[in-house]
Parts: C-alpha cells; structure tokens; sequence
C-alpha cells in the first residue's frame, strides 16, 4: 500500500493560531461573537468555528452594529474600522498579526514622511485582499498597488517610488516588480522594502523538497488563500502530478491509482485536522474500506 506522509511544516502559521486562539477564548466565554471577515481563508475552519457561535459579518453589517464585540482577523484593518467602532461603542478583540501590524505601521510613517509631489508609496499585492486595503488604509487611500508589471501605467515613474510588499507575497514576484521598476526609472532602483512575512517564505524550500519526496501531492487550501496559491504553485512548479483540494469531497480517486507515496501539504491557513482527515480520506479509499 502506498506510503501516505502529512508535512510536518504545513499548517497554521502563528498569525492565524493567535486569531483561532483569541476567537475560542471568547466563545468559550459567551458563545457568540462576531468576526469581520473570513477568520481564515479556509471554509472548513470557518464552518468549525461557526458551529461555536462565530458569526462572520462584511464591512457594512460592521458599520450598522452596537454595543458587541467584534473580532479583527490577522490580516488587519484601516484605521475607518477602528474609527467606526469607536463610534459605535463596538468592543474590538484586536488579533491582528503582529507582522501585519508592524507593516502597517512602517508604511503610516512612510506615507506622513512623504511628499506627494515627489514621492509616492507603492504596494506590491491583490488588489481588494483585506490585509492590503489594511495598508492602503495608512495612506488614506494614496497608496498605489500593483499585481504585477501590467499594472505599471498606475505608475508615475518621474516619483521616487517607495515599495512595500503584501506579507505572503512570493521574494521572485518582489524581486521582478524591483526589477522591472528600475529598468522604467531609467536604472534608479527604488526605495523598497522587503515585508514579506518569512512564515511563508520559509516555508518554499521545505515544501519543494516535501513535494519531490512524493509521487502525488494533495495540497489542502481555501481557493481564496494567497499564500496557498504562492506555495501551491512552488509544489506544482516540483511535482506536476500536484493537486489542489478543499475538501476530501474534491479528490478524485483516479488521482490515487498506482501511487507509491503520496504527500499532504497545505497552507499557513489549513488546519492540521483537515490534513488528518485527507489523510485517513485516502488511506480508506486505497485499502477499500470507503
Ligand atoms: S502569514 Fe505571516 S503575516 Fe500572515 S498571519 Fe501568518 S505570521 Fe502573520
């Protein structure tokens, strides 16, 4: 039967274990509180935390509430949240990740350091993801964010540019938007400033190497996870016969003919339990007992 091996370095990182811990303590305490935003770009865990009372509200719904409490995820909030919540007497259960936060707090500095006339603050990361609208947040909506070098023409390449990044974004994506900006610039790099979080980064080597030890490789991960899509496309980039999973409702049994080893990985943001649970999905489907 085939070898079935879970990393050891997949799971949780430490941002989204405080937010877990801080959302559990508080359900313990009065079973209901509301979180804005997904806790964690993984629907299973939302789901788990939901059955314990979490109730996961948009923006707006935030802006129309009083009197509770209300969780900030490790992605971070612009200062209108807080704002908002002072306004409505909202109690904010702050578990934003201290990485996230010491980001934003560079990039506040930055932004009120700057001239706009002649500087201009740039983000390097997805457009409308929270933990970059939390940045953007700093600059009272200034900041300039790029995907990628097709959206340069935002640029304004007669500015000196001062270059953050999104905390799980790739060092390579960084690295060519550095590039690319410099060669515009007429050869003058810009200010940049390498803020990726090394939670994610670290975890690149780890994961090629887990991925080529291994004939298939089931990545657990919520579509909407950045970092998933980071380090899900480092194990396809090693393994092609590398697949993307929600749920064990998504694997498809042919995947599983032939294989002597297969390998269950995942993002900072998929629980060891649903790891477990893939992997006790696929030894039942290969021992016939599913
Ligand atoms: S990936 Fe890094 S920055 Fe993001 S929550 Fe985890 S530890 Fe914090």
């Amino acid at each position: 039967m085939a070898r079935i091996e879970i990393d050891k370095n997949s799971g949780f990182c430490f941002g989204v274990v405080n937010a877990i811990r801080k959302a559990e303590e508080e359900l313990e305490k009065s079973g209901r509180l509301y979180c804005l935003g997904d806790i964690v770009h993984n629907n299973s865990e939302v789901t788990r935390l939901q059955e314990k009372g979490l109730i996961t509200i948009d923006h707006d719904t935030f802006a129309r509430l009083h009197d509770v409490k209300v969780l900030l995820r490790a992605h971070g909030e612009p200062p209108e949240t807080y704002r908002i919540a002072r306004e409505n007497r909202i109690e904010i259960i702050d578990a934003t990740c201290p990485v996230v936060l010491q980001l934003q707090r560079k990039i506040k500095q930055s932004y009120e350091q700057s001239d706009p006339e002649r500087e201009q603050i740039v983000i390097y990361g997805k457009r409308g993801h929270a933990e970059v609208n939390g940045l953007v947040g700093q600059t009272d909506g200034h900041a300039v964010v790029v995907e990628g070098v097709e959206d340069f023409d935002r640029l304004d390449f007669t500015k000196k540019i001062k270059l953050y990044s999104q905390t799980t974004k790739s060092v390579e994506g960084l690295q060519s938007v550095v590039e690319e900006i410099t060669r515009r610039s007429g050869g003058e790099p810009p200010e940049y400033h390498d803020t990726i979080c090394r939670q994610v980064a670290n975890r690149i080597p780890n994961i090629r190497n887990f991925a080529h030890q291994h004939d298939l490789i089931l990545f657990v991960c919520g579509r909407k996870s950045s970092n998933g899509k980071v380090l899900y496309e480092e194990c396809r980039q090693e393994n092609p016969n590398t697949h993307l999973v929600s749920d064990v409702s998504e694997i498809d049994a042919a995947w599983l003919v032939g294989r002597e080893s297969i390998g269950i990985c995942g993002a900072t943001s998929t629980p060891k339990w649903l790891m477990e649970e893939v992997a006790r999905y696929v030894s039942e489907s290969l021992d016939g007992s599913r």
